[in-house]
């Protein structure tokens, strides 16, 4: 799950983290107020999206009247951001961040990750900050710091000093910058995060660090144990359909392809979609039922897939391991009843009962075709989808 950028600052300031001094608005009459409440005569307005780029895009400015902001507001409230790191359509912009605007001397880059292979959480840090990461690693490695550190551990100090000297930090910025990676790290620990990025990390004209950027991705695995974390959900952020998957505890995902695929179990789902592929066609999606794939669940699923316009077949593939395929069977015959299917669906059901199931499917006055091997069945439906 990721936070937008005035939680992770929010979450950055519980762990005395600097901050700018800012207020988050989600209506145009509260930006006046908001701007005096802050104080100074400039102030940087930011949309809140659950992407990256806004500067380069518009989503992000510098104004010197509260009027300015106020302009700003209007213009993105209720629309729409569109940044190399969006889809066509962008993010619904519902709130806007308003800072106190920072003199910026120099800006740097630091983030945190869960690193599998050390099996430790890896801060990496540059000098080079408010610039794609991607190519400085690329045309720079040198100027880029991997370090890996431990919760609570005696060599976090010289862990942390290490990175100092890569950002290129005087004494007195070295000083703040120990505890700050302490407070990160804890940050990190404590919610469960798996991702945190600060681009920009920036040195003020006082010579002091602060963090104007803030990205959060959480683990959502661990949400059940982050309340405080999981109220702070926008589901106005997520593709409509994935949102509304996860509500049902469905894993959805959408792609680019036009095969609808329900499918039991999320390697069965893998190896669906590689058959999918291997006889030239698309997926439409991912979508793994689950182990307990009952009539109520498909009737979702199938709801959910055919809410993509661009999907011509539907391809169940189901393994009836703990569930029996005649019960399957029926479920997805009340399930075709039930959303009013215009398109072809093609049923391979295998496992448990699965030739009571076939017959089932057969006997019904459903149009649904039932294929037995899976290389048929993604064969059948590439074909039908052309
Ligand atoms: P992103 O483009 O979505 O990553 O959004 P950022 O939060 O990184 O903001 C984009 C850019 O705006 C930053 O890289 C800074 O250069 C600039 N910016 C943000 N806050 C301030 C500020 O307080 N003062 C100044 N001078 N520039 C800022
Ligand atoms: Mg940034």
């Amino acid at each position: 799950m990721n936070l937008h950028e005035y939680q992770g600052k929010q979450l950055f300031a519980e762990y005395n983290i600097p901050v700018s001094k800012g207020k988050i608005i989600f209506s145009p009459e509260e930006v006046i107020n908001a701007c005096n409440e802050i104080g100074g005569t400039k102030w940087v307005v930011k949309t809140q999206v659950h992407a990256g780029g806004r500067g380069k895009s518009g989503g992000v400015e510098l104004v010197d009247s509260p009027e300015m902001a106020l302009e700003f507001s209007k213009k993105w409230l209720g629309k729409r951001l569109v940044t190399y790191q969006t889809d066509s359509k962008g993010q619904l912009v519902n709130s806007i961040l308003i800072e106190e605007c920072t003199e910026i001397k120099s800006e740097l880059y630091l983030s945190a990750v869960v690193d599998r292979e050390s099996q430790k959480i890896v801060f990496i840090g540059s000098s080079e900050g408010g610039v794609n990461i991607e190519d400085v690693a690329k045309n720079y490695p040198d100027k880029i710091i991997y370090q890996g550190v431990e919760y609570k551990d005696q060599n976090l100090v010289d862990q942390s000093i290490n990175i100092a000297n890569v950002l290129k930090l005087n004494d007195d910025q070295t000083k703040q910058f120990v505890p700050m990676i302490e407070n990160l790290l804890r940050l990190f620990v404590e919610n469960d995060l798996s991702l945190l990025e600060i681009n920009p990390l920036v040195i003020n004209d006082k010579g002091d660090l602060l963090c104007l950027d803030a990205k959060i991705n959480i683990d959502s695995n661990a949400l059940f144990r982050q309340p405080k974390i999981n109220d702070m959900y926008d589901e106005t952020q997520e593709d409509p359909q994935e949102a509304e998957a996860a509500n049902n505890d469905l894993s959805y995902v959408s792609l680019d392809g036009n095969i609808g695929c329900m499918v039991n179990g999320a390697g069965l789902a893998m190896g669906t979609m590689d058959t999918i592929k291997y006889f030239g066609g698309n997926p439409a999606n991912f979508l793994d039922v689950g182990g307990t794939a009952t009539q109520e669940r498909v009737t979702k699923a199938f709801k959910i897939i055919l809410r993509d316009p661009d999907v011509k077949v539907v391809l169940v593939n189901i393994f009836g391991g703990i569930v029996r395929c005649d019960l399957i069977a029926e479920g997805v015959i009340a399930a075709i009843k039930d959303v009013d299917i215009k398109i072809p669906v093609i049923v391979r059901l295998e496992g448990n009962n699965a030739e009571l199931g076939a017959e089932i499917l057969l006997n019904s006055n459903i149009r649904i075709i039932s294929i037995n091997d899976l290389a048929e069945a993604a064969k059948k439906s590439v074909e039908l989808a052309k």
